[in-house]
Order: C-alpha cells, then sequence, then structure tokens
C-alpha cells in the first residue's frame, strides 16, 4: 500500500529531506498535498511539478496569487485554511508537520483532530501546546512519531523496555558553534557566525536556537510530552560529534543509545516507516571510522536556555507557549541585526519571569498565549531592554 503524505513546510530543511525520502521509495510513499509558506516559489513549483499533488497551499495570499498563475491546472489554496485544508485533505494517510515555529500548530492540530497521524519535526507545537495535541492524538487513536533526530533516537530505545523500566533519557546536544568560544565575547556574535552549525545543515531559526541552545530546551519539553516523562527524569549531555542521537537509561542501569549519519533522511525515514523498518542505500556509519565519541556535561551557567526550559514546564499553563513566542520574536530581531546574540536568552528569561502562567485548554487559548508573547517580547525589545 502506498502511503499518502501531506508535507506541511515542503521548501524548507525537513520537507526536502522528506521528499528525498520520498524518492527513494516511490512504491511506499506519495505526496498527496504541499504546503509552504510562499517566499521561494521557483522551489515549490519545481516540486509540485515532480510530485503532481492533488492540492498545493500557499500560506501568502499574494504569493497564491502567483503561484496559481504559473500553475493554472493545479488546485492552489491560500492562507491559514489554505494550510488546513492540506492537513486534513481526505487523500492523506499521514501528515508531515514541517512547518517552523508557532505557526505550524494550527495546522498540526488539524491534522490530530482530523484522525490523521502525524511525523512531527515541528517541536514547537508540543513546546505550545503539548498535553493539549496528545490528549487528542490519545482520543482519536492517532499515532504522533518524532522525527527530530534526537526523539527519533529515543522512540527507537524506548522500545527495549517497558515505560516502568525507564530511570531517565539522555539527549545529546552538540553544544553548537559557541560551546567553546569565550562568553565575554559574545556580544560581537553575528548572525553569520551563529547560522554556521558544526553538524547539521537546518533552516535558519533551528540553527539560531542549537546556537544558544535553546533547541535543546524546546527539546527537553517536546520529549516530556511525547514519552510522558517528568522533566527531572530528562538530562542533557553535549556530544559534539552528533554521532549518537540521544539515549535510554533503564533501572537495571543498562543504557541504549541510537546511531546514524547525522543526515536527517534517516530520521524522516523512521517517521514516515515506523512501526516498520525500510531497507535503503542512504550513506552508512563505518564503524573503522567512527573515530573519538566525545561526551562532555552542559554548561548551563553559559547556556541558561536548558534551566529557563525547565523553569517554563515546571511553571505549566501558558509559561512554555510564552517562552516559545519570545525566543521567535529575538531569534528573528537577532537575525535581522536589531539585537545581539546575548539578547535573545536574556529577553525569554526576562518576560518568562514576570508571567503569570494562564490555562491551555484549547488551541485557542493556545493562540491566545503565543500572541501574548510575542506582543510582551517586542515590547521589550523596543524599551532598549
Ligand atoms: P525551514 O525554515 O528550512 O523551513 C520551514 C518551512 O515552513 C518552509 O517550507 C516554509 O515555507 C514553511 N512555513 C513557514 N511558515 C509557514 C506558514 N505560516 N504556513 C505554511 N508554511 C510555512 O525550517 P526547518 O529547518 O525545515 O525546520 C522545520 C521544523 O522542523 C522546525 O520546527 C524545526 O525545529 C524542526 N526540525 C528541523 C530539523 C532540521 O534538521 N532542519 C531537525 C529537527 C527538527
Ligand atoms: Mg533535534
Amino acid at each position: 500500500m502506498t502511503l499518502a503524505l501531506a508535507l506541511l513546510g515542503s521548501t524548507g530543511s525537513i520537507g526536502r529531506s522528506t521528499i528525498e525520502v520520498v524518492r527513494h521509495h516511490p512504491e511506499r510513499l506519495r505526496v498527496a498535498t504541499l504546503a509552504a509558506f510562499g517566499r521561494d516559489l521557483d522551489r515549490l513549483e519545481s516540486q509540485a511539478r515532480e510530485l503532481a499533488p492533488e492540492l498545493v497551499a500557499v500560506y501568502d495570499e499574494e504569493r497564491a496569487r502567483e503561484f496559481a498563475r504559473r500553475l493554472p491546472d493545479l488546485e492552489i489554496v491560500a492562507g491559514a485554511e489554505g494550510v488546513r485544508a492540506a492537513a486534513t485533505h481526505e487523500a492523506v494517510d499521514r501528515v508531515v508537520a514541517a512547518i517552523v515555529g508557532a505557526a505550524g500548530l494550527a495546522p498540526t492540530h488539524a491534522a490530530v483532530v482530523a484522525g490523521k497521524d502525524v511525523a512531527l519535526a515541528n517541536k514547537e507545537a508540543l513546546v505550545v501546546a503539548g498535553p493539549l495535541l496528545m490528549r487528542e492524538a490519545r482520543a482519536r487513536g492517532v499515532e504522533i512519531v518524532p522525527i527530530d533526530s534526537e526523539h527519533v533516537a529515543l522512540h527507537q530505545a524506548l522500545r527495549c523496555g517497558a515505560p516502568h523500566e525507564v530511570r531517565r533519557l539522555i539527549l545529546t546536544a552538540s553544544g553548537g558553534p559557541f560551546r567553546q568560544r569565550p562568553r565575554e565575547s559574545w556580544d560581537a556574535i553575528t548572525p553569520q557566525e551563529a547560522l554556521a552549525h558544526p553538524t547539521w545543515e537546518m533552516g535558519r531559526k533551528i540553527s539560531i536556537d542549537s546556537a544558544t541552545l535553546m533547541n535543546k530546551g524546546l527539546e527537553l519539553i517536546e520529549a516530556r510530552h511525547l514519552f510522558d516523562v517528568a522533566p527531572e527524569a530528562i538530562d542533557v549531555v553535549v556530544h559534539p560529534q552528533s554521532l549518537v542521537h540521544s539515549m535510554v537509561e533503564f533501572a537495571d542501569g543498562s543504557w541504549i543509545a541510537q546511531l546514524s549519519v547525522n543526515d536527517m533522511v534517516f530520521s524522516v525515514q523512521y517517521a514516515l516507516s515506523f512501526p516498520e523498518r525500510w531497507a535503503n542505500d542512504f550513506p552508512r556509519l563505518d564503524p573503522g571510522a567512527l573515530g573519538a565519541l566525545e561526551f562532555e556535561p552542559l554548561d548551563e551557567e553559559r547556556f541558561r536556555s536548558i534551566s529557563l526550559a525547565r523553569q517554563a514546564v515546571a511553571a505549566g499553563g501558558s509559561a512554555p507557549a510564552v517562552l516559545n513566542a519570545v525566543n521567535e520574536v529575538a531569534v528573528h530581531a537577532f537575525l535581522d541585526e536589531r539585537i545581539g546574540f546575548p539578547a535573545i536568552v536574556e529577553t525569554v528569561e526576562t518576560v518568562l519571569d514576570r508571567h503569570q502562567p494562564g490555562v491551555v485548554e484549547s488551541l485557542e487559548d493556545a493562540l491566545h498565549w503565543d500572541a501574548w508573547g510575542r506582543r510582551r517580547a517586542n515590547e521589550e525589545l523596543s524599551s532598549g531592554n
């Protein structure tokens, strides 16, 4: 049987890795719908011509009109409604949620409510509304399988024991480009330097999150919800080679780790093939060429993001949504050279410290707190703090 995919965020880094996996398995996978913001219409056009989807959603209305002129025979829909239609289309079996940021929450939620299984790259959706999404998924028997490499590793390792036998999850972090850069020189960090990730090729937002280590904070919250493990039982260790993608420690003292080449095609294929494993001929690890695998503790004084994520998840309710919203605004301000690198995490900390959490029981609540966090972040940034 061919699995029909909705590919949300098709023009991005995960979107392109997904298409590589689809090309590799033409007898098993096909793309039924595509969705993208519309910034890169040339790429979206070549994807639509190659994959012949039933429907393409272009979020930006102006870009959607231009796209419709280019491909008059294709069904093209626009705006948030259009992206939702791509996520819930009747032909779709599994939704690849690869939109970046909280913008991915509403379509991912719509997919779950429509009973579609989800291969989830969009970790921000779980950070903003984890309990809600997991509850909706459980109620409908919907499977949410991660694409994030650490969580793909944990998902596999957790298959080695029962939930009550798990002692802790150990997330690995590359440490990013500034692992060894003296803290005194962080004011001078440029977007180009921060975008140059040592081990992974990724989109701009997650590359900055990897440099501040906020990515690992978001991943801690993601793991907490995906696997229903208490935040205290999730640790982070720095592993600069990014070949061990994460580990589970079981009650008897055994650790199970997962390794593969650091290319997202492996994680995407896992999320699309689960519960099966499909043969492929992507480049493999070579045991003789592995070299040294190093591990070191994370310096939580230099990288405050992990403790902020712990603080947000402990506060609960709207606090993780606010952490995420402020981070998104601050990352864009840094990329636009409006603030320095250290101000990203400082802004998150300032807003989070003063936030009185509210409840997140519906999608509307989650979107309300996301918008609230964005407003507060902009106020904070324009006050020059
Ligand atoms: P990216 O910036 O390369 O791509 C983002 C995609 O989302 C683009 O196709 C863009 O058009 C689309 N998009 C943005 N806003 C949209 C909107 N409102 N409506 C419809 N489409 C919209 O990002 P990426 O690196 O591919 O990351 C995507 C997600 O996957 C993020 O949540 C990221 O944290 C997660 N992730 C990425 C990697 C990686 O290796 N890149 C690894 C793990 C997890
Ligand atoms: Mg990751």
